[in-house]
């Protein structure tokens, strides 16, 4: 095990480096915001492990991450003190891609390099990245608490295989030192490289350093200085008037390994019996996995200032399941597992603070009609799981959906809004479900409502009838799905409607007589009905029967 080996790439990295290097090209400076991240990371996670075992911080407790370049050689050096990797994490982590879905993701990409590089954006590129600019990488790194003798050496020039070997290392930790590609020499210049670490490195909790630049370079390395070039507080922690849009923006991109910037965020301190600060993103794309299972979700756990888990699934709802940030509690013990986080009362008491905040981030975002739009766009589908899942916020999340109508084709109508515009005398809420809106828009169950007038919300989304059977109401007024049982308009119908009903029912009794004989068992009843001005006939759905949407995913289903 202990000798030189040469390995290939899996496919999907492969792929994803060859693409990757041509479509994000014109956003190279981001390798560099991805290995701070990375390295914070791994700084992250071994403060954490020293919680148990404070030996893992050997004679070198102060985390920090050191940058420095050669013009001449044209390099970047980047080394961290964090939690390190052995032979096998290395390999898998920088030789694999280990999310779901990864290769249905890269078949969409398509060399089109502006559509790809937003795409690859939301899959994120990590390590990867440092490829955009080096022609060869290196990698030395030694994990925490293992001898000095088990460091490892990984290389690789992104073609298709890296190799690994042994290496006595001293410090723990990774160095990662980039060979530049002729075309991306100016990332060695000591004066792009602080401003790019800059930029990308305030918000992070840890010290950043560069290699301060000496006049002599005869002494060498006893006289190195660093300076340290970011605030290297928490951002969380800082006051909110103290922190730029810039820094929340950047800092979104760290946590929520994006490349957009977030559409909104909230940042909280609360106060009182139980403590803690949170600071919630609503992204602007969704991630590519969205609708995956194993997926990962939810936010970052700190406690104490202390990162403790990645992905705290525990502290927002599954519809809430696109909203990134941290929490960072200062009552929760450290050692704080997964297993304790799914069984304890002051997590739901968290939990359910916290989509509060959440709906009422999007309450506001929704007064931005524009913006709203963008989000809804992204994520309606996932808030419209809301009802279902979450009863005490129900009538919260009503108010934050938005839908087709017969007056808007757009899925832009509020409830709110619909209600606003209801016709006097109409005491209820009307709405159509079906496969497209074209089809639905010439349904013959629309042809009563057009001709007085009132709205209908149109629904063709798969989810719709899932969430119409768990929204009974809004604002006190009923939902009514308008292709169901008997239609009842209640006021909306003048004496006249009804008593011409009442004529056609008695003058139309053969008739209806001998349509029952002829459709048999295939309708369980035949009646004459005001719901149609032109179309002779139509078929309702009883009350409690199944609709079409359930009975297609039933039958999809197997069932
Ligand atoms: P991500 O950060 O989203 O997990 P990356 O591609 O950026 O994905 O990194 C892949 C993995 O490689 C990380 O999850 C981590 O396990 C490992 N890794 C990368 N950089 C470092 C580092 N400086 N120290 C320790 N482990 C690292
Ligand atoms: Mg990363």
């Amino acid at each position: 095990q202990a000798e030189k080996q040469t390995l290939g790439f899996q496919t999907e990295v492969k792929q994803l480096l060859h693409l990757m290097v041509h479509a994000l090209y014109s956003n190279r400076e981001i390798f560099l915001r991805e290995l701070i991240s990375n390295a914070s990371d791994a700084c992250d996670k071994l403060r954490f492990q020293a919680i148990k075992h404070p030996a893992l911080l050997e004679e070198d407790p102060d985390l920090k991450v050191q940058i420095s370049s050669d013009e001449k050689a044209n390099t970047i050096t980047l080394e961290d003190n964090g939690i390190g990797m052995d032979r096998e994490d290395v390999i898998a982590n920088l030789g694999t891609i280990a999310r779901s879905g990864t290769s249905e993701f890269l078949k969409q990409l398509t060399g089109d390099q502006k559509k790809d590089s937003s795409l690859i954006g939301q899959f994120g590129v990590g390590f990867y990245s440092a490829f955009i600019v080096a022609e060869e990488v290196v990698v030395e790194t030694r994990k925490a608490g293992t001898a000095q003798a088990d460091g490892v050496r990984w290389t690789s020039t992104g073609d298709g295989e890296f190799t690994v070997e042994p290496l006595e290392k001293a410090g723990r930790g990774t160095r990662i030192t980039l060979k530049l590609k002729e075309d991306a020499k100016e990332f060695a210049s000591s004066f792009r490289l602080r401003n790019v670490i800059q930029k990308y490195s305030d918000h992070i909790g840890l010290p950043i350093q560069l290699l301060k630049e000496t006049e002599e370079k005869e002494s060498e390395e006893a006289t190195q200085e660093w300076e340290t070039v970011n605030k290297a507080n928490a951002l969380w922690t800082r006051g909110k008037s103290d922190i730029k849009d810039e820094e929340y923006k950047e800092f979104y991109k760290h946590v929520a390994h994006d490349f957009e910037e977030p559409l909104t965020w909230s940042h909280n301190k609360v106060e009182g019996k139980q403590e803690y600060t949170s600071l919630l993103y609503v992204p602007k794309r969704a991630p590519f996995d969205l609708y995956h299972r194993e997926a990962p979700r939810g936010l970052k756990l700190y406690v104490q200032r202390v990162f403790i888990l990645d992905n705290a699934e525990q502290f927002l709802p599954l519809y809430l399941r696109f909203i990134k940030g941290v929490v960072d509690s200062s009552d929760l013990p450290l050692n704080i597992s997964r297993e304790i986080l799914q069984q304890n009362p002051q997590i739901d008491s968290m939990k359910s603070a916290l989509t509060k905040r959440v709906l009422s981030m999007l309450e506001k975002l929704a007064k931005d009609e524009d913006k709203y739009q963008e989000f809804w766009k992204e994520f309606g589908q996932v808030l419209k799981e809301g009802p279902g899942e979450d009863f005490s916020n129900r009538e919260k999340i009503a108010g934050l959906l938005r839908f087709s109508s017969t007056q808007e084709d757009e899925q832009k109508v509020s409830l709110a809004q619909y209600v606003e515009r209801m016709k006097e005398g109409q005491d209820k809420i009307y709405y159509l479900v079906g496969e497209t809106l074209a089809q639905i828009k010439s349904s013959p169950h629309l042809e009563v409502f057009r001709k007085k007038g009132i709205e209908v919300l149109l629904l063709t989304d798969r989810i719709d009838e899932w969430l119409m059977s768990h929204l009974n109401e809004f604002d006190g007024k009923e939902m009514v799905d308008v292709a169901r049982g008997d239609l009842d308009l209640g006021e909306l119908d003048s004496e006249e409607d009804k008593k011409a009903q009442e004529e056609a029912s008695e003058a139309k009794k053969d008739l209806v007589e001998r349509v029952k004989k002829a459709l048999e068992e295939r309708v369980s009843e035949v009646k004459v009905s005001t719901r149609l001005t032109e179309s002779p006939a139509v078929l309702v759905m009883g009350a409690g029967d199944l609709g079409v949407q359930m009975r297609k995913i039933l039958e999809a289903a197997g069932q």
